[in-house]
């Protein structure tokens, strides 16, 4: 297949979009009346914005069932589907344990908060968050009513469901009849609707960044600079180091032509806040610009989506040492253990949405003992910070999803180097 020929690519019209809704945002928060804003930002591009999100999350669902349908029927083996989830299940879980770690460290080092003056921050309105347990995560993943989770987007529990009825099919010997190919077909089509969605991309993008840009003024971030340094650091170091280093070491893969080749899911992981509406891009991704099986993909970019956040642990680490440092609290060795243990728990119990890392956060700081009253400090630049973390987080799916394609033999090389692999269909 040839890469597009004439015009633009559609990645190339997002990364215009993105820069574009940049300096727009820019422009109008400095320089917006409240008139102009109230009409343009949180008229139109608030309607363009979250009428692309909208579109994004319809096809999370049906996209999530098809492919991974496709994904048991094609694997034909529990045995295989039994590895693949334990091992896409451990490295979601080290490398967030991983994650939070250097984070904490990083914080520790550079010790942001110390010498904050705490005045005039309406710390109102934040309550704390019940945190689940360990028992109730996992007995939640199956689902009473199988139509509800589908209905309420709930990751793990259709995740679940799906396979068991997978497995089923495969225990009636559906693997190559009209079920089998049903399934193909409607797969096919939703990877056509998510490129109809697409095609909306650089105007969504736009509308969001812009958006944001506009109203998250400069001055919200000067009182809590070095937190957003510290966090911002963490998470490259996390993005670009780590996760490269890991992705090379446990899959012999180039981080070069991945970090070239995730780009269009990290930009929609920014401008959305939201792994679970990302799904489509991360799978398409690592699927067909990658190179990696339907078989192991459908499975583990959602089931990351859903369980694997480094981002947003790293957030909890960061936010954790900053407010200590604030409250002029000392956590020691016990206290920095419990946060990574509770920031990985939580970050398996909750789902990939805007905004979860807060709510984690508020059971992280009540169980180590700050007052949650602190997250007021932090909130005004939290959109911002949730954005650079989802990014994080998908990362973090993709690099697992080659790792274990790769180890199942599931990993197509030629596509992977393919610099205009999967191109086409955009
Ligand atoms: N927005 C993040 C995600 O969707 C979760 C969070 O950190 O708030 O992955």
């Amino acid at each position: 297949s040839l890469p597009k020929r004439g015009g633009m690519s559609l990645t190339t019209k997002i990364v215009i979009g993105m820069a574009a809704g940049l300096i727009t945002g820019t422009i109008l928060n400095i320089i917006g009346s409240a008139g102009v804003n109230s009409w343009l930002v949180d008229g139109l591009f608030a309607m363009i914005g979250t009428a692309f999100v909208n579109g994004l999350k319809m096809l999370v669902v049906p996209l999530v069932v098809f492919s991974l349908l496709c994904g048991v029927l094609g694997i034909g083996d529990i045995r295989m589907l039994g590895r693949v989830g334990g091992k896409s299940f451990a490295l979601y879980i080290a490398t967030t344990a991983i994650a939070i770690a250097t984070a904490i460290l990083l914080g520790l080092l550079i010790g942001p908060g110390e010498g904050f003056v705490m005045e005039g921050v309406d710390t109102s309105g934040v309550t704390a968050a019940e945190a689940p347990t360990v028992w109730q995560v996992f007995a939640n993943i199956v689902p009473s009513n199988p139509v509800a989770s589908l209905a309420n987007g709930d990751m793990l529990q259709i995740i679940f469901y799906t396979i068991v009825v997978g497995i089923a099919a495969l225990m009636l010997g559906e693997q190559s009849t009209g079920f089998a190919k049903a399934c193909e077909y409607m797969n096919e089509l939703m990877m056509k609707v998510v490129s109809i969605v697409m095609a909306f991309a650089p105007y969504g993008v736009f509308a969001l960044i812009a958006r944001v840009f506009a109203k998250e003024g400069i001055e919200l971030f000067i009182p809590v600079l070095a937190y957003v340094m510290t966090l911002t650091g963490a998470l490259f170091l996390h993005l670009f180091v780590t996760l490269m280093l890991i992705l090379k070491l446990m899959s012999g893969l180039s981080p070069m032509t991945f970090i070239a080749k995730i780009r269009p899911a990290q930009i929609f992981a920014f401008s959305t806040a939201s792994s679970n509406a990302t799904i489509p891009i991360t799978y398409r991704c690592t699927t067909e610009r990658m190179g990696a099986d339907n078989s192991v993909a459908s499975f583990t970019v959602p089931f990351g989506a859903t369980i694997n956040m480094d981002g947003t642990a790293i957030m909890q680490g960061v936010a954790t040492v900053f407010l200590a440092n604030v409250y002029g609290v000392t956590l020691g060795l016990g206290g920095y253990l419990t946060v990574i243990a509770m920031a990985v728990l939580a970050s398996i119990g909750t789902a990939g949405v805007p905004g979860v890392g807060l709510v984690m956060l508020t059971m992280v700081l009540t169980q180590v003992g700050l007052p949650i009253e602190g997250i007021a400090l932090i909130l005004g630049v939290d959109r911002l910070m949730d954005m650079i973390r989802t990014a994080v987080n998908i990362t973090g799916d993709a690099v697992v999803t080659l790792i274990v394609a790769k180890s199942e033999g599931k990993l197509d090389q030629a596509v992977y180097d393919d610099p205009y692999a999967g191109l086409t269909t955009d």
